[in-house]
């Protein structure tokens, strides 16, 4: 029989990829923690249903192809919860208070978010003939600036920015973070045109149980081939496969598909090859805290009747931005009671992360009081922090990507948010890619170094 592989991880991204894999080849997924899911976590507690991280992703419903074809296999079709029509409703924080974000051109011209100048310039988008730079590295603000107006660049690029990566946006790249916009202008000369024939992006989808769901579902299909508390401290490979050593064991694997953050990967692939590991190690990623608060809906003077709200950087807030969760998904907060999820911390902040727990929560409660009109404290509190949090997909990233995976040799491979996106719905794509794995043994020996 041969050789199992090894997908070190079971996040989302290598949950997806053994998913796909198992389908023809014997797969062994190891964990260093005690469960399943990666920064992926939901706790139900007092009524309140929690997401550490990932609240939901874009999905358009379509079971024959993408993120569907591996919720099919799952038979999670019937456990989907969709985005409440409400949560169309989206604010940003602009001179101090919410202001909803237009969805029509009629509102668009009324905003106040945007200079008449500004408003006008955005309607040239089709028209603008000025190429990309060659190099794809364009930062989202400049994008943008190029595309629409320096002045829509200036009101909302570091809030796209800051929603969905908590970084900055004039070192992310918009071919890294936002692929599609650039990829509409590559096809029709223009965001605009190429979004409109482009399919639609689908809406927030979550589970009954929310995103915990997902994850029981696929670690439950996998069986005994996840392995929890097993962190894999090296890889070593060989003529004939790798060894990979775990908790004083060894085992041998045809192939390793690394699914680690990127740091975690540099050090595995440290003694292989220390260029790559160097390479990994310059990916930056935005340390975040998630503050859970939940209110009684008399507390909030505010209607609580959208998506959430986010902050610009030039508000000067510490908060970046607060989803209203239980008016996105009803019925994760308790009868008569709210649910607020708020960001802190991001590439502009790296410091937040350091305060503990006690001393973040007045800061975000003090900042959504004034926004939001909220009296008293919370009923219920959580704080979840990641560190490292979130990639970023800055200059160079393409290029570090591809250098590495190809000095990893044939029997090693890398996956997962550090290089194949940052979204869900992205890594649920690797389930193909699982489906579609070719062991490369025989091909060529070893890993070259
Ligand atoms: C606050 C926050 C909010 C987010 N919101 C959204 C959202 O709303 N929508 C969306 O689409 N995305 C969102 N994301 C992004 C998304 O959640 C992540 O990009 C995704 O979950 C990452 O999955 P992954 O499998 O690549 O990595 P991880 O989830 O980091 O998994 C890696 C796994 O590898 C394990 N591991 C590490 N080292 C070893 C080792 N040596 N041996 C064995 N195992 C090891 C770790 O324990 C972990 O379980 C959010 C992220 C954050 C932080």
């Amino acid at each position: 029989m041969p050789a199992p592989v090894v997908v070190v991880g079971a996040g989302i991204a290598g949950l997806s990829f053994a998913l796909g894999l198992r389908t023809k080849r014997d797969v062994v997924v190891l964990e260093a923690g005690d469960r399943a899911g990666g920064l992926i976590r939901t706790d139900r507690e007092e009524g309140y249903q929690c997401e550490w991280a990932a609240n939901g992703f874009l999905f358009d419903g379509d079971f024959t192809k993408g993120p569907g074809l591996v919720l099919k296999e799952l038979g999670l079709e019937n456990e989907i919860v969709t985005s409440a029509d409400a949560a169309r409703k989206r604010y940003l924080i602009h001179r101090g208070a919410l202001t909803p974000l237009p969805t029509g051109p009629l509102a668009f011209f009324r905003s106040p978010l945007l200079s008449a100048g500004a408003k006008l310039r955005t309607f040239r988008e089709p028209w603008v003939k000025t190429p990309p730079p060659a190099d794809g590295n364009e930062s989202v603000h400049a994008f943008l600036a190029r595309r629409f107006g320096v002045g829509i660049a200036d009101a909302f690029a570091d809030s796209i920015v800051s929603g969905v990566f908590a970084g900055d946006a004039k070192a992310l790249t918009m071919r890294g973070a936002f692929p599609r916009a650039t990829d509409a202008e590559a096809a029709a000369g223009s965001v605009i045109k190429g979004m409109k024939s482009g399919g639609k992006p689908g809406k927030l989808t979550s589970f009954r149980g929310g995103m915990q769901t997902l994850i029981d579902r696929m670690a439950g299909d996998l069986g005994n081939s996840l392995r929890l508390h097993a962190e894999v401290s090296a890889i070593e490979p060989h003529e004939n496969g790798v060894t990979v050593r775990v908790n004083g064991d060894a085992i041998e694997a045809s192939d390793v598909v690394l699914a680690t953050p990127p740091g975690r990967t540099a050090s595995l692939i440290a003694p292989i090859n220390q260029d790559s590991a160097r390479d990994l190690r310059s990916i930056r990623s935005a340390r975040v805290a998630v503050l859970v608060t939940g209110f009684r809906r008399e507390q909030v003077r505010t209607p609580v009747d959208g998506f959430g709200f986010l902050v610009p950087r030039r508000e000067k807030m510490r908060i970046l931005g607060s989803l209203w969760t239980s008016s996105i998904f009803p019925g994760t907060a308790p009868e008569g009671r709210v649910l607020f999820r708020t960001m802190i911390g991001g590439m502009h902040d790296p410091k937040a992360l350091t305060l503990p727990g006690r001393a973040l929560l007045p800061i975000a409660l003090r900042e959504l009081h004034d926004v939001m009109g909220i009296d008293g404290d919370p009923e219920f509190m959580r704080v979840y922090k990641h560190d490292p949090g979130i990639p970023q997909y800055e200059a160079g990233h393409e290029e570090i990507v591809k250098r590495v995976a190809s000095r990893l040799g044939p029997r090693v491979s890398m996956i997962g948010n550090g290089c194949d996106g940052v979204s869900v719905a992205k890594l649920l794509l690797l389930y193909e890619r699982g489906l579609a794995f070719q062991t490369q043994a025989g091909t060529r020996a070893g890993v070259a170094g």
